[in-house]
Protein backbone atom coordinates (compact mmCIF):
# COMPACT_ATOMS: atom_id res chain seq x y z
CA UNK A 1 0.00 0.00 0.00
CA UNK A 2 2.95 2.48 0.93
CA UNK A 3 4.85 1.81 -2.25
CA UNK A 4 1.45 2.21 -4.63
CA UNK A 5 0.63 5.80 -2.62
CA UNK A 6 4.57 6.40 -3.14
CA UNK A 7 4.38 5.83 -6.83
CA UNK A 8 1.15 7.71 -7.60
CA UNK A 9 3.26 10.60 -5.86
CA UNK A 10 5.89 10.31 -7.94
CA UNK A 11 4.02 10.80 -11.03
CA UNK A 12 1.78 13.66 -9.54
CA UNK A 13 4.62 15.37 -8.75
CA UNK A 14 5.76 14.54 -12.05
CA UNK A 15 2.84 16.00 -13.54
CA UNK A 16 2.32 18.91 -12.32
CA UNK A 17 5.44 20.22 -11.67
CA UNK A 18 6.04 21.18 -7.65
CA UNK A 19 6.64 24.84 -8.29
CA UNK A 20 3.07 25.41 -8.79
CA UNK A 21 1.93 24.74 -5.05
CA UNK A 22 1.32 27.78 -2.76
CA UNK A 23 4.05 28.31 -0.52
CA UNK A 24 2.12 30.38 2.02
CA UNK A 25 -1.77 30.75 2.79
CA UNK A 26 -3.77 34.07 2.89
CA UNK A 27 -5.84 33.90 5.82
CA UNK A 28 -7.14 37.01 4.59
CA UNK A 29 -7.92 38.81 7.89
CA UNK A 30 -8.88 36.37 10.28
CA UNK A 31 -9.54 36.96 14.03
CA UNK A 32 -8.69 33.75 15.97
CA UNK A 33 -10.39 35.49 19.13
CA UNK A 34 -13.98 34.53 18.01
CA UNK A 35 -12.91 30.83 17.64
CA UNK A 36 -12.72 30.52 22.01
CA UNK A 37 -16.06 29.21 23.47
CA UNK A 38 -17.34 30.39 26.50
CA UNK A 39 -17.58 27.59 28.36
CA UNK A 40 -14.05 26.49 28.13
CA UNK A 41 -13.15 29.43 30.27
CA UNK A 42 -15.28 27.74 32.89
CA UNK A 43 -13.90 24.55 32.08
CA UNK A 44 -10.20 25.79 32.95
CA UNK A 45 -11.08 27.14 36.25
CA UNK A 46 -12.31 23.55 37.38
CA UNK A 47 -9.41 22.22 36.26
CA UNK A 48 -6.95 24.69 38.45
CA UNK A 49 -9.10 23.04 41.17
CA UNK A 50 -8.31 19.42 40.22
CA UNK A 51 -4.94 20.10 39.21
CA UNK A 52 -4.29 20.94 42.91
CA UNK A 53 -5.32 16.93 43.83
CA UNK A 54 -3.37 15.02 41.13
CA UNK A 55 -0.90 13.21 41.41
CA UNK A 56 0.46 13.04 37.74
CA UNK A 57 -0.98 14.71 34.74
CA UNK A 58 -1.27 12.47 31.28
CA UNK A 59 -1.51 15.64 28.61
CA UNK A 60 -3.30 14.38 25.16
CA UNK A 61 -2.65 15.85 22.34
CA UNK A 62 -3.17 14.65 18.26
CA UNK A 63 -0.01 13.79 16.70
CA UNK A 64 -1.16 15.67 12.95
CA UNK A 65 -0.28 18.81 15.16
CA UNK A 66 2.12 17.85 18.10
CA UNK A 67 3.85 21.16 18.30
CA UNK A 68 0.58 23.38 17.65
CA UNK A 69 -2.30 24.72 19.71
CA UNK A 70 -1.04 23.19 23.23
CA UNK A 71 -2.08 25.65 26.22
CA UNK A 72 0.71 27.49 27.43
CA UNK A 73 -1.54 28.45 30.61
CA UNK A 74 -1.82 24.54 31.11
CA UNK A 75 1.91 23.93 30.05
CA UNK A 76 2.85 26.49 33.16
CA UNK A 77 0.97 24.27 35.73
CA UNK A 78 2.14 21.17 34.22
CA UNK A 79 5.88 22.02 35.06
CA UNK A 80 5.17 21.20 38.41
CA UNK A 81 4.33 17.78 38.35
CA UNK A 82 5.31 14.63 36.73
CA UNK A 83 3.81 15.38 33.38
CA UNK A 84 3.39 12.84 30.24
CA UNK A 85 2.11 13.97 26.55
CA UNK A 86 0.46 11.60 25.05
CA UNK A 87 0.16 12.55 21.35
CA UNK A 88 -2.95 10.25 20.38
CA UNK A 89 -4.06 9.36 16.37
CA UNK A 90 -0.29 8.24 15.29
CA UNK A 91 -2.47 6.37 12.51
CA UNK A 92 -2.95 9.27 10.70
CA UNK A 93 0.16 11.10 11.29
CA UNK A 94 3.15 10.90 9.13
CA UNK A 95 5.28 8.21 11.26
CA UNK A 96 8.71 9.46 9.48
CA UNK A 97 7.73 13.14 11.41
CA UNK A 98 8.34 10.81 15.30
CA UNK A 99 11.66 11.82 15.61
CA UNK A 100 11.82 15.47 14.17
CA UNK A 101 9.08 16.01 16.38
CA UNK A 102 10.30 14.30 19.67
CA UNK A 103 13.81 16.63 19.16
CA UNK A 104 11.23 19.48 19.04
CA UNK A 105 9.33 18.73 21.92
CA UNK A 106 12.42 17.99 23.89
CA UNK A 107 13.77 21.43 22.64
CA UNK A 108 10.46 22.74 24.70
CA UNK A 109 11.57 20.67 28.11
CA UNK A 110 8.69 18.00 27.24
CA UNK A 111 10.43 14.84 27.45
CA UNK A 112 7.92 11.91 28.40
CA UNK A 113 6.11 11.75 24.96
CA UNK A 114 4.12 8.35 23.82
CA UNK A 115 2.49 8.34 20.60
CA UNK A 116 -0.67 6.03 21.42
CA UNK A 117 -3.37 4.88 18.98
CA UNK A 118 -6.65 4.81 20.56
CA UNK A 119 -8.80 2.36 18.08
CA UNK A 120 -6.11 -0.10 18.53
CA UNK A 121 -5.42 -1.07 22.09
CA UNK A 122 -2.27 -2.83 21.17
CA UNK A 123 -0.50 0.84 20.81
CA UNK A 124 -1.42 2.09 24.41
CA UNK A 125 1.60 1.16 26.54
CA UNK A 126 1.12 0.10 30.18
CA UNK A 127 1.26 2.73 32.78
CA UNK A 128 2.18 2.32 36.87
CA UNK A 129 0.79 6.18 37.97
CA UNK A 130 -1.92 6.65 40.37
CA UNK A 131 -4.17 9.77 40.16
CA UNK A 132 -4.24 10.93 36.86
CA UNK A 133 -5.42 13.92 35.41
CA UNK A 134 -6.01 13.37 31.86
CA UNK A 135 -6.26 16.71 29.77
CA UNK A 136 -6.00 18.54 26.28
CA UNK A 137 -7.71 20.42 23.65
CA UNK A 138 -11.14 19.03 22.59
CA UNK A 139 -11.44 15.86 19.85
CA UNK A 140 -7.75 14.92 20.42
CA UNK A 141 -9.09 11.69 21.84
CA UNK A 142 -8.66 11.83 25.61
CA UNK A 143 -12.09 9.95 26.34
CA UNK A 144 -10.95 7.03 24.01
CA UNK A 145 -7.59 6.23 25.84
CA UNK A 146 -9.43 6.22 29.67
CA UNK A 147 -11.86 4.24 27.93
CA UNK A 148 -8.69 2.19 25.91
CA UNK A 149 -6.66 1.57 29.27
CA UNK A 150 -9.93 0.63 30.87
CA UNK A 151 -10.16 -2.02 28.38
CA UNK A 152 -6.43 -2.99 28.48
CA UNK A 153 -5.95 -3.01 33.21
CA UNK A 154 -9.83 -4.33 33.75
CA UNK A 155 -11.15 -5.85 30.75
CA UNK A 156 -14.29 -3.54 31.44
CA UNK A 157 -16.38 -1.24 28.52
CA UNK A 158 -16.87 2.23 28.09
CA UNK A 159 -17.12 4.59 31.25
CA UNK A 160 -16.72 7.59 29.22
CA UNK A 161 -18.33 9.20 26.47
CA UNK A 162 -16.38 9.55 23.32
CA UNK A 163 -17.68 11.77 20.36
CA UNK A 164 -16.45 13.18 16.69
CA UNK A 165 -17.76 16.71 18.13
CA UNK A 166 -15.75 18.95 20.07
CA UNK A 167 -16.65 19.62 23.78
CA UNK A 168 -18.65 15.91 24.28
CA UNK A 169 -16.91 15.91 27.69
CA UNK A 170 -18.42 19.24 29.15
CA UNK A 171 -18.15 19.28 32.90
CA UNK A 172 -14.84 17.18 35.02
CA UNK A 173 -15.98 13.68 35.81
CA UNK A 174 -15.27 11.71 39.26
CA UNK A 175 -12.49 9.49 39.18
CA UNK A 176 -12.64 6.16 36.56
CA UNK A 177 -10.77 3.23 37.81
CA UNK A 178 -8.59 1.93 34.81
CA UNK A 179 -6.27 -0.18 37.10
CA UNK A 180 -6.52 -2.55 40.22
CA UNK A 181 -2.83 -3.24 40.61
CA UNK A 182 -1.39 -0.47 41.07
CA UNK A 183 -4.51 1.00 42.22
CA UNK A 184 -4.91 4.00 39.64
CA UNK A 185 -7.51 6.52 38.77
CA UNK A 186 -7.97 8.47 35.43
CA UNK A 187 -10.09 11.89 35.64
CA UNK A 188 -10.97 13.29 31.90
CA UNK A 189 -11.27 16.88 31.69
CA UNK A 190 -13.60 18.77 28.82
CA UNK A 191 -11.48 19.83 26.51
CA UNK A 192 -9.62 23.35 26.74
CA UNK A 193 -8.38 25.42 23.91
CA UNK A 194 -6.05 28.31 24.61
CA UNK A 195 -7.17 31.17 25.19
CA UNK A 196 -5.41 32.80 23.33
CA UNK A 197 -4.18 31.23 20.05
CA UNK A 198 -0.83 31.81 18.50
CA UNK A 199 -1.85 32.84 15.68
CA UNK A 200 -4.75 32.14 12.74
CA UNK A 201 -3.10 29.12 11.27
CA UNK A 202 -2.54 27.34 14.74
CA UNK A 203 -6.69 27.84 14.60
CA UNK A 204 -7.20 26.52 11.54
CA UNK A 205 -4.56 23.46 12.31
CA UNK A 206 -6.66 22.67 15.37
CA UNK A 207 -10.12 23.15 13.23
CA UNK A 208 -9.10 20.30 10.69
CA UNK A 209 -8.34 18.03 12.94
CA UNK A 210 -11.29 18.43 15.05
CA UNK A 211 -10.59 20.57 18.08
CA UNK A 212 -12.98 23.97 17.38
CA UNK A 213 -16.14 23.73 15.69
CA UNK A 214 -16.50 23.79 12.03
CA UNK A 215 -18.69 26.36 12.19
CA UNK A 216 -16.86 28.61 14.13
CA UNK A 217 -13.71 28.36 11.54
CA UNK A 218 -16.04 28.02 8.19
CA UNK A 219 -15.69 24.88 6.11
CA UNK A 220 -14.71 26.91 2.81
CA UNK A 221 -11.64 27.89 4.54
CA UNK A 222 -10.81 25.30 6.39
CA UNK A 223 -10.83 22.99 3.46
CA UNK A 224 -8.87 25.35 1.01
CA UNK A 225 -5.93 25.26 4.05
CA UNK A 226 -6.33 21.52 4.03
CA UNK A 227 -5.65 21.42 0.25
CA UNK A 228 -2.72 23.67 0.47
CA UNK A 229 -1.13 21.90 3.88
CA UNK A 230 -1.67 18.39 1.54
CA UNK A 231 0.18 19.74 -1.22
CA UNK A 232 2.76 21.52 1.30
CA UNK A 233 3.51 17.95 2.69
CA UNK A 234 3.65 16.02 -0.54
CA UNK A 235 0.48 13.86 -0.01
CA UNK A 236 -1.71 13.51 -2.91
CA UNK A 237 -3.56 11.05 -2.12
CA UNK A 238 -6.83 12.87 -2.83
CA UNK A 239 -5.99 13.23 -6.48
CA UNK A 240 -7.04 9.95 -7.10
CA UNK A 241 -9.38 9.84 -4.48
CA UNK A 242 -11.65 12.12 -6.28
CA UNK A 243 -10.55 11.44 -9.59
CA UNK A 244 -8.34 14.45 -11.11
CA UNK A 245 -5.98 14.20 -13.44
CA UNK A 246 -3.10 15.64 -11.36
CA UNK A 247 -2.58 17.82 -8.26
CA UNK A 248 -4.19 20.90 -7.88
CA UNK A 249 -4.10 24.14 -6.28
CA UNK A 250 -7.24 25.62 -6.38
CA UNK A 251 -10.04 24.41 -4.40
CA UNK A 252 -12.99 24.97 -6.48
CA UNK A 253 -11.51 22.82 -8.74
CA UNK A 254 -11.49 20.15 -5.84
CA UNK A 255 -14.16 20.67 -4.65
CA UNK A 256 -16.28 20.17 -8.08
CA UNK A 257 -14.39 16.58 -8.17
CA UNK A 258 -15.34 15.97 -4.67
CA UNK A 259 -18.81 16.82 -5.23
CA UNK A 260 -18.76 15.07 -8.44
CA UNK A 261 -17.17 11.56 -7.13
CA UNK A 262 -19.36 11.91 -4.16
CA UNK A 263 -22.76 12.94 -5.91
CA UNK A 264 -22.96 15.97 -3.92
CA UNK A 265 -26.05 17.72 -6.06
CA UNK A 266 -28.63 20.34 -4.36
CA UNK A 267 -31.80 21.16 -6.19
CA UNK A 268 -31.95 24.82 -6.51
CA UNK A 269 -34.91 27.15 -7.82
CA UNK A 270 -34.49 29.14 -11.06
CA UNK A 271 -36.94 32.12 -11.99
CA UNK A 272 -37.45 31.91 -15.85
CA UNK A 273 -39.31 33.67 -18.11
CA UNK A 274 -41.62 31.22 -18.34
CA UNK A 275 -41.73 30.30 -14.26
CA UNK A 276 -40.10 28.51 -12.05
CA UNK A 277 -37.69 25.76 -13.03
CA UNK A 278 -35.58 23.22 -10.25
CA UNK A 279 -32.35 23.25 -11.46
CA UNK A 280 -29.63 20.60 -9.83
CA UNK A 281 -26.16 22.35 -8.66
CA UNK A 282 -23.10 20.93 -7.29
CA UNK A 283 -23.46 21.57 -3.32
CA UNK A 284 -19.74 23.05 -2.11
CA UNK A 285 -20.70 23.21 1.01
CA UNK A 286 -21.62 19.50 1.37
CA UNK A 287 -18.04 18.47 -0.98
CA UNK A 288 -16.19 20.72 1.80
CA UNK A 289 -17.33 18.42 4.80
CA UNK A 290 -16.59 15.35 2.73
CA UNK A 291 -12.99 16.41 2.53
CA UNK A 292 -12.33 17.46 5.75
CA UNK A 293 -14.43 14.14 6.75
CA UNK A 294 -12.29 11.91 4.76
CA UNK A 295 -8.67 13.85 6.12
CA UNK A 296 -10.47 13.10 9.50
CA UNK A 297 -10.91 9.27 8.83
CA UNK A 298 -7.41 9.09 7.53
CA UNK A 299 -8.59 8.39 3.99
CA UNK A 300 -6.45 11.40 2.68
CA UNK A 301 -2.47 9.94 3.62
CA UNK A 302 -0.92 10.13 6.81
CA UNK A 303 -0.23 13.44 7.37
CA UNK A 304 1.69 15.43 9.80
CA UNK A 305 0.03 19.51 9.69
CA UNK A 306 3.37 21.29 12.27
P1 LIG B 1 -11.87 13.82 23.62
O1 LIG B 1 -12.81 14.94 23.23
O2 LIG B 1 -10.45 14.32 23.69
O3 LIG B 1 -12.27 13.02 24.83
O4 LIG B 1 -11.87 12.81 22.34
P2 LIG B 1 -12.69 11.43 22.13
O5 LIG B 1 -12.05 10.34 22.94
O6 LIG B 1 -14.14 11.70 22.30
O7 LIG B 1 -12.34 11.12 20.57
C1 LIG B 1 -12.63 12.04 19.53
C2 LIG B 1 -12.74 11.30 18.19
O8 LIG B 1 -11.43 10.81 17.79
C3 LIG B 1 -13.65 10.08 18.23
O9 LIG B 1 -14.37 10.05 17.00
C4 LIG B 1 -12.69 8.89 18.35
O10 LIG B 1 -13.23 7.71 17.79
C5 LIG B 1 -11.49 9.39 17.54
N1 LIG B 1 -10.20 8.81 18.00
C6 LIG B 1 -9.76 8.73 19.29
N2 LIG B 1 -8.51 8.16 19.33
C7 LIG B 1 -8.16 7.88 18.04
C8 LIG B 1 -6.95 7.32 17.44
O11 LIG B 1 -5.96 6.96 18.07
N3 LIG B 1 -6.97 7.23 16.07
C9 LIG B 1 -8.02 7.63 15.31
N4 LIG B 1 -7.92 7.50 13.99
N5 LIG B 1 -9.16 8.18 15.85
C10 LIG B 1 -9.22 8.31 17.19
Amino acid sequence: MRVWAGAVRAAVRAGSGLGEFRERFDFGGRDVASWFPGHMAKGLRQMRASLRRADCLIEVHDARIPLSGRNPELQEVLGIRPHILVLNKMDLADPHRQLTTLEHLKQQGCSHVVFTDCQHDGNVKKSNEYSILVIGVPNVGKSSLINSLRRLHLKKGKATAVGGEPGVTKAVLTRIQVCEKPLMYLVDTPGVLPPRLKDVETGIKLAVCGAIHDHLVGEDIMADYLLYALNKHQQFEYVQRYGLAKACNDIETLLRHVALAQGQVQKVKVLTGTGDVNVKMLNYTAAAYQFLRDFRAGCLGRVTLD
